[in-house]
């Protein structure tokens, strides 16, 4: 029997414990409306890019690998790699980091507020600590880095 592998444990509950700060967001909706308009994700638009703590990173990674994928798909347009040029949708809806959960568009309904959630943000940040994350990163960067990770 192989010998357990610390790191990938603490890589599975680190993604257990991201998947249940998405779940309580959920369950904590404010006035938004999300209908999947795509505008927050289209960077070279609204200038922002979003920060990816270490865990929402393996649980991005682990769904892009979900959908047959190894890499990140690239754009050359500057918008989010994850948006499929094809359907227009996010590759990785439902596994898509925090940020694109709480920051919506002005038609939306607008950004949520930090002291809103800023529990479940200690949350993610005390995830990143113990994966020996460094806090967040692009999510490109963020993203490429846990799929260079061994699963
Ligand atoms: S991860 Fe998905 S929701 Fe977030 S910016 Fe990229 S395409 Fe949009």
């Amino acid at each position: 029997m192989p010998a357990p592998d610390p790191a990938a444990a603490a890589q599975k509950s680190a993604i257990a414990d991201v998947q249940d700060i998405y779940r309580e967001l959920e369950e904590r909706p404010l006035a938004r409306d999300c209908i999947r308009r795509t505008t927050c994700c289209q960077f070279h638009r609204t200038g922002k890019i979003p920060q990816l703590t270490r865990g929402e990173a393996l649980v991005a990674a682990k769904a892009l690998r979900a959908s047959g994928r190894k890499t990140l798909p690239t754009r050359s347009d500057g918008a989010c790699p994850l948006l499929d040029p094809v359907t227009s949708g996010c590759l990785i809806y439902n596994a898509r980091p925090f940020g694109c959960r709480t920051h919506f568009c002005a038609a939306a309904g607008g950004t949520y507020p930090r002291e809103r959630v800023i529990d479940l943000i200690r949350r993610l940040e005390e995830t990143d600590q113990h994966l020996g994350g460094d806090g967040s990163h692009p999510l490109n960067q963020a993203i490429d880095a846990a799929l260079a990770t061994k699963r």
